[in-house]
Protein backbone atom coordinates (compact mmCIF):
# COMPACT_ATOMS: atom_id res chain seq x y z
CA UNK A 1 0.00 0.00 0.00
CA UNK A 2 2.65 2.35 0.84
CA UNK A 3 4.56 1.38 -1.96
CA UNK A 4 1.81 2.69 -4.36
CA UNK A 5 1.06 5.60 -2.60
CA UNK A 6 4.54 6.35 -3.40
CA UNK A 7 4.95 5.08 -6.84
CA UNK A 8 1.32 6.97 -7.73
CA UNK A 9 3.03 10.38 -5.46
CA UNK A 10 5.89 9.37 -7.56
CA UNK A 11 3.87 10.02 -11.16
CA UNK A 12 2.42 12.63 -9.90
CA UNK A 13 5.31 14.63 -9.45
CA UNK A 14 6.88 14.01 -12.88
CA UNK A 15 3.59 15.18 -13.94
CA UNK A 16 3.88 18.22 -11.98
CA UNK A 17 7.33 18.69 -13.69
CA UNK A 18 6.33 18.27 -17.48
CA UNK A 19 3.26 20.50 -17.16
CA UNK A 20 5.98 22.85 -16.02
CA UNK A 21 8.03 22.83 -19.30
CA UNK A 22 4.66 22.77 -21.60
CA UNK A 23 1.97 24.70 -20.38
CA UNK A 24 3.60 27.93 -18.95
CA UNK A 25 1.17 30.83 -19.82
CA UNK A 26 3.61 33.44 -18.38
CA UNK A 27 7.57 33.68 -18.17
CA UNK A 28 9.03 36.13 -15.79
CA UNK A 29 11.91 37.98 -13.21
CA UNK A 30 10.78 38.48 -10.14
CA UNK A 31 10.20 42.11 -8.25
CA UNK A 32 9.20 41.66 -5.07
CA UNK A 33 8.47 38.18 -2.84
CA UNK A 34 5.57 39.21 -0.11
CA UNK A 35 4.95 36.16 1.30
CA UNK A 36 5.93 32.84 1.23
CA UNK A 37 3.51 31.83 -0.97
CA UNK A 38 2.50 35.20 -2.62
CA UNK A 39 5.40 37.38 -5.43
CA UNK A 40 5.11 39.51 -8.33
CA UNK A 41 7.41 39.22 -11.34
CA UNK A 42 7.68 41.57 -14.50
CA UNK A 43 6.78 40.42 -18.10
CA UNK A 44 7.10 42.94 -21.34
CA UNK A 45 7.19 45.83 -18.47
CA UNK A 46 3.80 43.89 -17.18
CA UNK A 47 4.10 43.19 -13.11
CA UNK A 48 1.79 40.35 -12.41
CA UNK A 49 1.19 39.95 -8.66
CA UNK A 50 0.99 35.59 -8.29
CA UNK A 51 -0.18 33.44 -5.89
CA UNK A 52 1.02 29.93 -5.41
CA UNK A 53 -1.87 27.46 -5.74
CA UNK A 54 -2.96 25.23 -3.95
CA UNK A 55 -1.06 25.95 -0.69
CA UNK A 56 -0.73 27.79 2.19
CA UNK A 57 2.24 29.17 4.19
CA UNK A 58 2.37 30.81 7.19
CA UNK A 59 1.55 34.87 7.68
CA UNK A 60 4.35 36.43 8.28
CA UNK A 61 3.30 37.14 12.08
CA UNK A 62 3.34 33.70 12.98
CA UNK A 63 6.55 31.52 13.28
CA UNK A 64 7.75 30.66 10.32
CA UNK A 65 6.32 33.06 8.16
CA UNK A 66 9.40 35.12 7.41
CA UNK A 67 11.34 31.67 6.86
CA UNK A 68 8.56 30.76 4.33
CA UNK A 69 9.79 34.01 2.62
CA UNK A 70 13.16 33.65 2.30
CA UNK A 71 12.79 30.45 1.51
CA UNK A 72 10.76 31.48 -1.78
CA UNK A 73 13.02 34.40 -2.37
CA UNK A 74 15.83 32.06 -2.32
CA UNK A 75 14.50 30.01 -5.32
CA UNK A 76 12.88 32.57 -7.33
CA UNK A 77 15.64 35.33 -7.04
CA UNK A 78 17.05 36.22 -10.49
CA UNK A 79 15.73 33.54 -11.65
CA UNK A 80 13.20 33.27 -15.02
CA UNK A 81 9.90 32.39 -13.08
CA UNK A 82 7.47 30.14 -14.97
CA UNK A 83 3.76 30.44 -14.31
CA UNK A 84 1.25 27.92 -15.29
CA UNK A 85 -1.83 29.55 -14.67
CA UNK A 86 -4.68 28.44 -12.96
CA UNK A 87 -7.47 30.99 -12.74
CA UNK A 88 -7.07 34.63 -10.86
CA UNK A 89 -8.39 35.17 -6.99
CA UNK A 90 -10.91 37.21 -5.76
CA UNK A 91 -7.88 39.86 -5.28
CA UNK A 92 -7.47 39.73 -8.49
CA UNK A 93 -4.02 37.80 -7.92
CA UNK A 94 -2.82 35.06 -10.94
CA UNK A 95 -3.21 31.71 -9.17
CA UNK A 96 -0.20 29.69 -10.47
CA UNK A 97 1.91 26.73 -10.27
CA UNK A 98 5.28 28.05 -10.46
CA UNK A 99 8.28 26.88 -11.61
CA UNK A 100 12.46 27.34 -11.75
CA UNK A 101 14.04 24.98 -13.67
CA UNK A 102 12.60 21.57 -12.91
CA UNK A 103 11.42 22.40 -9.42
CA UNK A 104 7.69 23.36 -8.86
CA UNK A 105 7.66 26.36 -6.38
CA UNK A 106 4.40 25.04 -4.35
CA UNK A 107 5.25 21.84 -3.78
CA UNK A 108 9.02 22.46 -2.81
CA UNK A 109 7.45 24.33 -0.30
CA UNK A 110 5.12 21.44 1.02
CA UNK A 111 8.14 18.96 1.06
CA UNK A 112 10.56 21.37 2.65
CA UNK A 113 7.89 21.99 5.63
CA UNK A 114 6.70 25.39 5.29
CA UNK A 115 3.77 24.92 3.67
CA UNK A 116 0.21 23.64 4.16
CA UNK A 117 -1.51 22.02 0.83
CA UNK A 118 -4.80 24.48 1.28
CA UNK A 119 -7.56 21.66 1.49
CA UNK A 120 -10.49 23.60 -0.41
CA UNK A 121 -8.30 25.30 -2.91
CA UNK A 122 -6.01 22.28 -4.02
CA UNK A 123 -7.99 20.03 -6.09
CA UNK A 124 -5.78 19.00 -8.91
CA UNK A 125 -4.33 15.72 -9.15
CA UNK A 126 -1.07 16.53 -7.89
CA UNK A 127 -2.77 17.37 -4.82
CA UNK A 128 -3.09 13.91 -3.39
CA UNK A 129 1.07 13.53 -3.78
CA UNK A 130 1.25 16.89 -2.25
CA UNK A 131 -0.83 15.35 0.55
CA UNK A 132 1.95 12.98 0.85
CA UNK A 133 4.66 15.26 1.02
CA UNK A 134 3.33 17.13 3.57
CA UNK A 135 2.85 13.93 5.80
CA UNK A 136 6.61 12.92 5.48
CA UNK A 137 7.75 16.19 6.27
CA UNK A 138 5.71 16.19 9.31
CA UNK A 139 6.97 12.63 10.11
CA UNK A 140 10.33 14.34 9.92
CA UNK A 141 9.50 17.26 12.20
CA UNK A 142 10.85 19.79 9.03
CA UNK A 143 10.30 23.37 8.90
CA UNK A 144 6.76 24.30 10.70
CA UNK A 145 6.41 21.16 12.03
CA UNK A 146 9.01 20.75 14.47
CA UNK A 147 6.76 23.12 16.74
CA UNK A 148 4.47 21.46 18.77
CA UNK A 149 1.49 22.48 17.64
CA UNK A 150 1.55 24.68 14.35
CA UNK A 151 -1.30 27.14 13.45
CA UNK A 152 -2.57 26.53 9.58
CA UNK A 153 -2.59 30.10 8.64
CA UNK A 154 -6.36 29.96 7.56
CA UNK A 155 -7.16 29.83 10.81
CA UNK A 156 -4.72 32.37 12.31
CA UNK A 157 -6.38 34.96 9.57
CA UNK A 158 -9.93 33.74 10.97
CA UNK A 159 -8.49 34.43 14.85
CA UNK A 160 -7.07 37.63 13.98
CA UNK A 161 -10.11 38.34 12.32
CA UNK A 162 -12.27 37.56 14.68
CA UNK A 163 -10.19 39.51 17.46
CA UNK A 164 -10.20 42.83 15.24
CA UNK A 165 -13.92 42.39 14.75
CA UNK A 166 -15.01 41.53 18.29
CA UNK A 167 -13.09 44.98 19.23
CA UNK A 168 -14.57 47.44 16.89
CA UNK A 169 -17.85 45.55 18.42
CA UNK A 170 -17.01 46.29 22.09
CA UNK A 171 -16.24 50.00 20.73
CA UNK A 172 -19.33 50.65 19.12
CA UNK A 173 -21.30 48.35 21.94
CA UNK A 174 -22.75 50.34 24.81
CA UNK A 175 -21.92 48.42 28.38
CA UNK A 176 -25.61 48.20 28.54
CA UNK A 177 -26.35 45.89 26.12
CA UNK A 178 -25.46 42.19 24.76
CA UNK A 179 -23.37 39.04 26.31
CA UNK A 180 -19.59 38.47 26.04
CA UNK A 181 -18.75 34.67 26.06
CA UNK A 182 -15.17 33.40 28.18
CA UNK A 183 -13.83 31.75 24.84
CA UNK A 184 -11.87 29.46 27.62
CA UNK A 185 -14.62 28.48 30.13
CA UNK A 186 -17.93 28.65 27.90
CA UNK A 187 -19.43 31.05 30.91
CA UNK A 188 -21.24 33.87 29.56
CA UNK A 189 -21.95 37.10 31.24
CA UNK A 190 -24.10 39.93 30.92
CA UNK A 191 -23.33 43.77 31.16
CA UNK A 192 -22.95 44.86 34.41
CA UNK A 193 -20.74 41.76 35.84
CA UNK A 194 -17.39 42.20 36.63
CA UNK A 195 -16.03 39.56 34.43
CA UNK A 196 -17.89 41.03 31.75
CA UNK A 197 -14.83 42.19 30.44
CA UNK A 198 -12.55 39.79 31.19
CA UNK A 199 -9.76 39.07 28.83
CA UNK A 200 -11.03 36.00 27.56
CA UNK A 201 -14.78 37.17 27.42
CA UNK A 202 -14.57 37.98 23.39
CA UNK A 203 -17.79 36.36 22.12
CA UNK A 204 -20.11 38.39 21.97
CA UNK A 205 -23.96 37.04 21.88
CA UNK A 206 -26.93 39.57 21.04
CA UNK A 207 -29.59 37.72 23.26
CA UNK A 208 -29.47 34.99 26.31
CA UNK A 209 -30.57 32.44 24.17
CA UNK A 210 -27.92 32.86 21.25
CA UNK A 211 -25.62 32.24 24.22
CA UNK A 212 -27.08 29.10 24.93
CA UNK A 213 -27.22 27.54 21.72
CA UNK A 214 -24.30 27.99 20.99
CA UNK A 215 -23.21 26.22 24.18
CA UNK A 216 -22.09 28.46 26.63
CA UNK A 217 -23.11 28.12 30.56
CA UNK A 218 -24.81 31.19 31.91
CA UNK A 219 -22.27 33.12 34.95
CA UNK A 220 -23.14 32.20 38.53
CA UNK A 221 -22.53 35.44 39.79
CA UNK A 222 -23.85 37.47 37.67
CA UNK A 223 -26.47 34.55 36.36
CA UNK A 224 -27.77 36.24 32.92
ZN1 LIG B 1 -20.93 37.07 35.18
Amino acid sequence: MRNKVLLVTFFLIIACIVQGRTDINLTGKLVKVSDGDTFTILENRQTHKIRLYGIDTPERRQNFGNKARQFTAGLVWRQNVRVVEHGTDRYGRIIGMVYVDDVCVNEELVKQGLAWVYPPYCTLPICDAWTVLEAAARDQKLGLWGQSAPIAPWNFRRSEKHVADVSAMKQRRSPEDGYLGNQNSLVFHQSGCRNYRCINCVIPFPTRQAAIENGFRPCGECAP
